[in-house]
C-alpha cells in the first residue's frame, strides 16, 4: 500500500474542477457526497470495500466514485481525474478547431427525398465548399412516415440517383450512402437486411418510446448496439434542449413551436461498454438544439474506451457547418481526434464499417 493515493483527496479534486468547469451541480455533489462518506471509514476498511466491491453499498458512493476510489488505492490517478486534468487550462478553443479541422466529412444528413429542406445535391455541392471529401447520406427509414421515411423501394432508387449524381460531383468528393435507421421497440432496425448490408454507413436513433422505463430502453438500445449493421448510435438520448432554430423542420415538429425533451432513461455505462465491445461509434450530434448526448455523457464514453462520430445532422445546406459546435464539446471532454471515424477518408471509413457488418 505504500504507494497508495488519498482516494479522498482524489474524489474532492474532481468535484473543484467540475465546479469550475460549470457542470452540473448533481454530478459534482456525486463526488463530494462520496469522499464525505468515505472519510468516515478507518484506512482498513476503505481498502477492504475496495478490494471486495462493496464500496457501492454505502450511501452517496456509485459506481463511478468507487472507481476512482480502486483506481487510487492501486496508486494510480483515477482515470476520471485525468481526463478533467488533461482538458483543464488547455486551449479548448485551439483544440476544437483542430478536431473540426481534421473531420473529413460528415456521418449525418438528410435530403429532401425524407425531411430535409433540399436536394442531394445541393447538400453535396455545400458539403465541397466545406472542404468535405465525403458526405454519408442518411435519410430516414420507413417507419418515421412524419418525416416521409424512404420505403425500402424508395431507398434503392436513391442508390440509383446517388451513383448518378456522384458521377457529376468534382473528383476527391464522394457522396456515400446511408441511413438513419430507426431502433424499434425491439431494438430491431427499421429497414431490409440486404439493404443495410449495401448501404455505406448505418446510423441507427431512436425517435419513438423515448420516455420507456429504464430497463427497457437500456434492453433496446443494446439489441441495436449489437447489430453488426450498425454502425454509429444517433443523438443518444433524444434530448431537445432549446426550441429548434427558426426555419428548421425536422421530424414531428412541423407547425409546433418551442419545445424541450427530456433525456431518454437509460444505463449509459452498459450502453457505451456495448458500443465499445462491438465497435459501434458514438455520434456527437452537432444540432444546437440537441447537443446530444450531453457532455457528461461524452465523458463517460470517453472513459468507456468509444470512438465516436461528430455528425451535424443537417436538414439544410447551411447546416453541414455546424460541425463546429460538436467539436466544441468533444474538445471538452477530451475526445481525442483519432477515436473519431469521421477524421478517417473515405476509404478507411468503409473499410470500417464494412468490416463490421
Ligand atoms: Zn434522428
Ligand atoms: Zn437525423
Amino acid at each position: 500500500m505504500a504507494h497508495a493515493r488519498d482516494p479522498i483527496a482524489d474524489l474532492r479534486r474532481i468535484a473543484f474542477l467540475l465546479e469550475r468547469a460549470n457542470e452540473a451541480t448533481y454530478r459534482v455533489r456525486a463526488f463530494r457526497s462520496a469522499a464525505k462518506a468515505l472519510a468516515g471509514l478507518s484506512a482498513a476498511e476503505l481498502t477492504e470495500r475496495a478490494g471486495n466491491g462493496t464500496l457501492t453499498e454505502l450511501a452517496g458512493v456509485g459506481d463511478v466514485t468507487a472507481r476512482c476510489v480502486a483506481e487510487s488505492l492501486a496508486g494510480e490517478e483515477p482515470v476520471y481525474l485525468r481526463r478533467l486534468v488533461a482538458t483543464e487550462g488547455s486551449d479548448l478553443d485551439a483544440e476544437a478547431t483542430a478536431l473540426r479541422a481534421a473531420l473529413r466529412g460528415d456521418c449525418h444528413t438528410h435530403s429532401d427525398w425524407s425531411d430535409g429542406g433540399s436536394p442531394i445535391e445541393e447538400m453535396a455541392l455545400a458539403a465541397v465548399e466545406l472542404g468535405h471529401e465525403y458526405l454519408v447520406l442518411t435519410d430516414h427509414s420507413p417507419r418515421l412516415t412524419v418525416a416521409r421515411g424512404l420505403t425500402a423501394d424508395r431507398l434503392r432508387r436513391q442508390l440509383d440517383h446517388v451513383a448518378r449524381v456522384n458521377a457529376a460531383l468534382p473528383e476527391g468528393f464522394r457522396i456515400l450512402t446511408g441511413i438513419e435507421v430507426d431502433i424499434l421497440a425491439d431494438g430491431s432496425l427499421d429497414q431490409d437486411d440486404d439493404l443495410l448490408e449495401r448501404l455505406d454507413v448505418v446510423v441507427g436513433s431512436v425517435h419513438s418510446g423515448l420516455k420507456d422505463e429504464r430497463s427497457k430502453m437500456t434492453r433496446r438500445m443494446l439489441t441495436a448496439v449489437a447489430n453488426p449493421h450498425l454502425d454509429i448510435l444517433g443523438h443518444v438520448t433524444g434530448r431537445m434542449v432549446s426550441s429548434r432554430p427558426a426555419g428548421v423542420t425536422g421530424p414531428g415538429d412541423r407547425g409546433h413551436r418551442a419545445r424541450t425533451r427530456a433525456e431518454s432513461d437509460f444505463d449509459a455505462d452498459a450502453v457505451f461498454a456495448a458500443c465499445a465491445e462491438h465497435d459501434t461509434a458514438v455520434e456527437i450530434n452537432s444540432r444546437p438544439e440537441r447537443q446530444d448526448p450531453p457532455k457528461r455523457l461524452i465523458r463517460r464514453a470517453v472513459e468507456a474506451g468509444c470512438r465516436f462520430a461528430i455528425n451535424t445532422d443537417a436538414h439544410a445546406p447551411g447546416q453541414l457547418d455546424w460541425q463546429r459546435f460538436g467539436c466544441e464539446r468533444a474538445a471538452l471532454c477530451g475526445v481525442p481526434a483519432d477515436r473519431v471515424v469521421n477524421t478517417w477518408s473515405a476509404e478507411h471509413l468503409v473499410a470500417w464499417t464494412h468490416s463490421r457488418a
